[in-house]
């Protein structure tokens, strides 16, 4: 029972040069090459397995701005705007709305901290709603419990992982962009010091931009190139269950369980911040960068097995541009479901809202997260590679901050004025500091 996903159809041929190639055809790969297809450049968009496939279908859906970390809060912002755009622009459904997301808690500490945020959200101009208990009880009537308190962010939102990104992608070749599947980019080439092509399973394109957006497999490409990009993933695993009786809020967090209502009147139910830790030798060679964020989540994360190493996307391998590469063999990452945190999940949403008892179980799925040290996005050219830039490390965030990233990706790659200030996002800084500070999921 994999993650729902809209399919859409390949292009059939490869052209032999673009103005731009994307390699990944996730949400952050699909709104680039919007972004630029919509400004008049020839785009190809490259996908090793089918668009949308790997985190981006297998996310929540959340779109928020709550509780964003500074650094990523412009982008939040944008971004919202932008899923409305998209949706006017095109008429094609990403499933976004703002229907508001509602954070309910028992526990002081993280009520202060919402609070504190709050504060802080004001002064950018983002509002949000503190709850006390009448309120945030009300709200919350269909738990049947008392809440001491809460917060309600009313210009936050979802949108559909199952047909988003080919959403996007359907947008992409209607503007005389070409979308290819089963073609995994292996490597690329370069002349006088820039990039000069892009290679692939199916033959070269030659182009003098190109941006990699491929989630959980960026590190492995960048080592193919000399380019040290610390990244790691983390196995989470959740289910979907189908419409019913009674009713569930659209969005609702708790420190036990999320909820999110699914473009079928269904929801997706999942337990935040809670995943496997599988080792991989990259793991090993990142660990120290990634210190600072462990120590700050371990409790949440447990030993996982043998999964990162059996998917390959975290290979230290050199690979060759004329054989099939681990991206060939492993067109869709799809882990193994830690059966464990299902039946607990299952069990604590239905203590949580009893409405769901009864309802189907219509899938259960894992997913990998690829976070960076510090939690933050990596988006920029690549220092000494000309061309080429890396945006990948979404940390759990990038399905929301999707089309602002793809905006500012687009940017960077046109030379048009960013969209956000891009200096917190550059790959150089992980060359830098270890310990710089890690941002919330
Ligand atoms: C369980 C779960 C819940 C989440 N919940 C949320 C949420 O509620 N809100 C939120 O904002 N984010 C959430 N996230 C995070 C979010 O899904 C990701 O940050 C986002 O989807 C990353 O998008 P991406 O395009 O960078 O990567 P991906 O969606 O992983 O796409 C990368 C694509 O690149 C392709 N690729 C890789 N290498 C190559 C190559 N060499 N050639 C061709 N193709 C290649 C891959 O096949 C893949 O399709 C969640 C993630 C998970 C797993």
């Amino acid at each position: 029972m994999p993650a729902p996903l809209m399919l859409i159809e390949t292009t059939p041929d490869l052209p032999e040069a673009a103005d731009a190639v994307v390699i990944g055809a996730g949400i952050v790969g699909v709104f680039a090459a919007y972004h630029l297809a919509k400004r008049g450049l020839k785009v190809a968009i490259l996908e090793k397995g089918r668009v949308g496939a790997e985190q981006s279908s297998r996310n929540w859906g959340w779109c928020r701005q709550q509780n964003r970390d500074a650094r990523e809060l412009p982008m939040a912002t944008k971004s919202l705007d932008l899923w409305e755009e998209f949706a006017a622009e095109t008429g094609e459904d990403t499933g976004f709305r703002r229907c508001g997301l509602l954070y309910l808690s028992n526990n002081e500490e993280e009520l202060s901290g919402w609070a504190r945020w709050r504060d802080f959200a004001r002064t950018v101009g983002v509002t949000t709603h503190m709850l006390d208990q009448a309120a945030a009880t009300s709200r919350a009537e269909t738990t049947g419990r008392v809440w001491k308190g809460g917060v309600f962010s009313p210009s936050d939102g979802i949108a559909n992982p199952a047909s988003a990104a080919p959403a996007v992608a359907r947008a992409i070749l209607k503007l005389g962009g070409t979308v290819h599947q089963s073609c995994a980019a292996r490597g690329i080439e370069t002349e006088g010091g820039r990039l000069s092509a892009v290679v692939t399973e199916r033959g070269t394109i030659r182009t003098k931009l190109a941006v990699l957006a491929g989630g959980a497999w960026a590190s492995a490409f960048c080592r193919q190139l000399g380019f040290r990009f610390p990244q790691a993933s983390i196995r989470s695993s959740i289910l979907s269950v189908g419409p019913g009786e009674g009713t569930i809020p659209d969005a609702l967090h708790t420190a036990a369980i999320s909820v999110t209502r699914r473009g079928n009147g269904g929801h997706t139910l999942a337990i935040s911040g809670r995943g496997r830790v599988d080792p991989t030798a990259q793991q090993l060679r990142f660990a120290p960068q990634f210190l600072p964020m462990f120590l700050r989540r371990w409790k949440s994360l447990a030993p996982g097995g043998l999964e990162g190493v059996r998917s390959g996307h975290e290979s230290l391998a050199r690979w060759r541009l004329d054989r099939p590469t681990p991206m060939e063999r492993m067109r869709i990452l799809d882990p193994a479901v830690d059966e464990g945190t299902i039946r607990l999940t299952h069990k604590r949403a239905i203590e949580l809202l009893p409405a769901l008892d009864g309802r189907p179980v219509t899938a259960t799925w894992a997913g990998y997260i690829d976070s960076t040290p510090d939690g933050v996005p990596a988006i920029g050219e690549v220092t000494g590679l000309p061309g080429f830039v890396l945006a990948a490390g979404f940390s759990g965030h990038g399905f929301g901050i999707g089309p602002g990233a793809g905006h500012l990706i687009a940017d960077i790659m046109t030379g048009d004025e960013p969209i956000v200030d891009p200096r917190p996002y550059h790959p150089d800084r992980f060359g830098k500091s270890s310990w710089g500070k890690v941002a919330d999921f």
